[in-house]
């Protein structure tokens, strides 16, 4: 990376960082794979170009970048002593397919954005800041999710090595093509001993603090998410040929089954979704002998999550049982239910009070995924959430904020960041 060409901007308030954040977005929305669209994915050469440009905004900013094992950029701001450790920043810069410009993106933009203003001021805090800018937090080129945030967090399992992308590329050769040693991606992990916290800044992806009027608001956790294959098995027919009642029909099973996960999700207060369905032979004529679908549940808990599939489970074999089909199942996916730290949420709360003025910041449960979960594994974690425009749209081309939301976020990380140095003291 190269040294930073000139100072960074001197504090001209926080509409002028805000037009430059969202002006960096707009950057990044153009290193993309698709024509007329964003997609940016773990790996690709649209990775390695988005973190040139992100490295030149971190030493701007007054930090030293770099790219470490697993291919997340980072980039480091010293605290008052060497030896101090870090509090660190960060949200992802990979993109789901057609993406919005914000999600993730924006996170990573605040908190160059605020360590910018600690560098221009000279502050230096009792820890020093990492900002991370996390790799594959979508999941999309190799159907795992958080494989740059499970590296730094220490929990990067090298069976991974072996996924493979669409194109049959394994992940291990995948990395090795980016200039990445696969042997060693666990070495961008953190020592959870150095590492104060972890905090990110991250669009809401959700309607609920449009809808209350409100620019900020505090994350008490992030639900919890299942995902399962599961499949109907009947047997296939001529369409004209097999009369109704004999028939064996996988996908009016698999039917059943999906309403039977809306039913229990509102029964339940819990979210579920079949988002995928394929049928087999596939044909107009030809009755399915095969339906294959996707699962994804999520809750508050662990517990009540586990406690709508169970419900749903049972729909489904009883759908099974009235049309003589095969039910079968297979877990994909967990990610366990997680909670913010209390006192580093505190700490966006007064962030977000001093910005808004607001004395009782709304508190929001997640329902999307963040790099924020596979950090919890690492330290304690909190986030800031930005109001959406458009309906709370997200992972779309509509995806929108406000320029004034994100002045407001800006002055509320710092707030939050400064509250932390505060409060924060350092084990004798
Ligand atoms: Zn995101």
């Amino acid at each position: 990376m190269r040294r930073a060409r000139r100072a960074a901007a001197a504090p001209g308030g926080a509409l002028e960082d805000a037009v430059e954040a969202m002006r960096r977005c707009d950057v990044l929305a153009g290193v993309s794979a698709m024509e007329g669209g964003i997609e940016r994915v773990y790996l690709s050469p649209e990775h390695a170009r988005a973190n040139a440009q992100a490295g030149e905004w971190l030493e701007l900013a007054g930090m030293r970048a770099w790219e470490d094992a697993a291919g997340n950029i980072r980039g480091s701001y010293p605290g008052a002593t060497e030896d101090a450790p870090v509090l660190v920043l960060g949200s992802h810069l990979d993109t789901v397919p057609d993406a919005g410009r914000y999600d993730g993106i924006l996170g990573v933009m605040i908190a160059i954005a605020v360590v910018g203003r600690l560098h221009a001021h000279g502050a230096r805090l009792p820890f020093g800041i990492e900002v991370i800018g996390f790799a594959d937090e979508e999941g999309v080129r190799f159907g795992r999710t958080l494989l740059g945030s499970c590296a730094v967090a220490g929990t990067w399992d090298e069976a991974w090595l072996d996924l493979a992308d669409g194109d049959g590329v394994t992940l291990r050769d995948a990395l090795a093509a980016f200039g990445l040693d696969p042997a060693r991606v666990g070495d961008a992990a953190l020592d959870p001993a150095r590492v104060v916290g972890y905090l990110e800044a991250h669009i809401e992806q959700g309607p609920l603090l449009l809808d209350a009027g409100r620019p900020l608001g505090v994350v008490s956790g992030i639900m919890g998410a299942k995902r399962f294959d599961l499949a109907m098995e009947g047997e296939a027919g001529h369409a004209g040929g097999v009369p109704m009642r004999h028939r064996r029909d996988a996908l009016l099973g698999a039917a059943t089954a999906a309403l039977a996960v809306e039913q229990v999700a509102l029964a339940e207060g819990v979210v579920g979704t079949v988002g995928e369905m394929r049928v087999a032979p596939g044909a107009a004529n030809v009755i399915p002998g095969r339906a294959e679908f996707s699962l994804d549940v999520r809750a508050a808990t662990d517990a009540e999550r586990d406690r709508a599939w169970a419900r749903i489970r049972a729909l489904a074999v009883e759908a099974a049982g009235a049309r003589r089909l095969q039910f079968t199942e297979s877990l994909r996916h967990v990610a366990p239910a997680t909670s913010s730290e209390r006192r580093l949420s505190e700490a966006v709360e007064h962030g977000i009070s001093v910005a808004t003025g607001d004395r009782e910041p709304m508190e929001l449960l997640s329902k999307a995924g963040h790099d924020a979960m596979a950090i919890a594994a690492l330290a304690p974690y909190a986030m800031l959430f930005v109001r959406c425009g458009n309906g709370g749209v997200s992972h779309q081309p509509d995806e929108s904020v406000e320029v004034g939301d994100v002045a407001l976020a800006i002055d509320a990380f710092e707030a939050a960041i400064l509250a932390v140095a505060q409060r924060w003291q350092p084990l004798a």
